[in-house]
């Protein structure tokens, strides 16, 4: 299977100039994404720009969306307006806009279920905090299972087919200690709650075959270690995302780590 690589490039650049040239930086390495999907999710304000330069493998985002179609949202930016800006995938619970934002997971999951029933690709993200961790495993996967049940909620009832809702929903499995701290979790723990990640979906909603990343400070040096696991499907990087030569590498390595 192609590894999915998401390139988050949050709150920046601050200039339309500057985003381009971080966008042509990948452009000028598309012949090397070969075995993998490549995203790249800019703020919303640069979207429509790269609207006419994705390519098979190399595809926009979006860092999140509002949940009703149309109607008086200040400030809002529907799953539609995504889609016309040529977007495929959305990120969906990223744990900042949990924290800075508020957002529930009563929210995110009516964001989950718009993106789907739009036709959008929808990346979950969950994942424990440092105090759930220190608790050991068990406590993280606990975690992430009470996740799961409330930004999932309706998903069994939505009116698309299982193999469309395998291939348009991913979840990304962040530890929010690990998210820019230089440090990620170690592979061998994020094999493990990826596994457990996947065992869940199949047995409880019947999502089998799920792609489950791991994102939380994955750089050229350790992204290795997390892709050579046939158990995680992809990344999802946030500040390596903006440094050309490091996303040069890492889009190298997908290449090593394909699994038919
Ligand atoms: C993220 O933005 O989800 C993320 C994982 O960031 P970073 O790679 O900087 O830890």
């Amino acid at each position: 299977m192609k590894k999915l690589i998401i390139f988050n490039w949050k709150m920046a650049p601050d200039s339309l100039k500057e985003a381009k040239r971080f966008f042509n930086a990948v452009l000028d390495f598309k012949s090397y994404i070969i075995n993998s999907e490549i995203v790249i999710t800019p703020p919303f304000v640069y979207l429509n720009e790269f609207k006419n330069k994705k390519l098979k493998n190399l595809k926009l985002g979006a860092q999140d969306v509002f949940w009703e179609n149309a109607g008086a949202y200040t400030g809002e930016i529907s799953a539609k307006m995504l889609k016309n800006s040529g977007v495929e995938y959305v990120i969906v619970g990223h744990s900042e806009r949990r924290k800075y934002l508020n957002e529930t997971d009563e929210i995110i999951n009516k964001k989950v279920l718009a993106g789907l029933k739009a036709g959008l690709k929808v990346i979950l993200c969950v994942g424990e905090d440092l105090l759930i961790r220190r608790h050991g495993k068990k406590a993280a996967e606990n975690f992430i299972k009470k996740q799961l049940e409330k930004d999932l909620k309706g998903i069994r009832s939505l009116v698309v087919s299982r193999k469309l809702l395998v291939r348009n929903f991913t979840i990304a499995y962040e530890p929010i200690w690990a998210i820019g701290a230089g440090h990620s979790d170690t592979p061998q723990d994020a094999v493990e709650i990826i596994k457990y990640i996947k065992n869940l979906l199949a047995a409880r909603y019947s999502l089998n075959s799920i792609r489950v990343l791991y994102g939380g400070s994955v750089d050229s040096k350790n992204a290795a270690n997390f892709l050579k696991h046939p158990e995680i499907d992809g990344a999802l990087v946030g500040h390596s995302s903006l440094k050309a030569e490091e996303v040069k590498k890492m889009i190298l390595l997908t290449n090593s780590y394909f699994t038919i």
